[in-house]
């Protein structure tokens, strides 16, 4: 079996948003970006540490094939590009909503 490093490989950015829209709206993945953990910022509401540099073995919440990227534990593991998709679209959204 193959092994497949990138989802850009099989998938296209456009498959990549409507796997990424679906999870939205199901609430697998997060509608806001968490804050990222930083000592500069004393009192910051949510210390999820995003963990960069992989690969991780988890699979990637969004396209679900691996090794992945990026990471914020415990839950949610992306490819570079699938992460960059996600911020995107839940900037869209927010924007929508306003
Ligand atoms: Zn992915």
């Amino acid at each position: 079996m193959r092994q497949t490093w990138e989802a850009g490989a099989i998938m296209k950015d456009d498959e990549i948003r409507e796997l990424g829209r679906a999870k939205l709206s199901d609430g697998t993945l997060l509608n806001q970006i968490p804050v990222i953990a930083s000592d500069a910022i004393p009192g910051a509401p949510t210390r999820i540490l995003l963990e960069g540099g992989g690969p991780f073995p988890d699979p990637c919440t969004v396209c679900n094939s691996r090794p992945t990227q990026v990471r914020y534990p415990p839950s949610l593991t992306f490819h570079d590009r699938c992460h960059a998709i996600w911020q995107d679209e839940v900037l869209k959204s927010r924007h929508l909503s306003n």
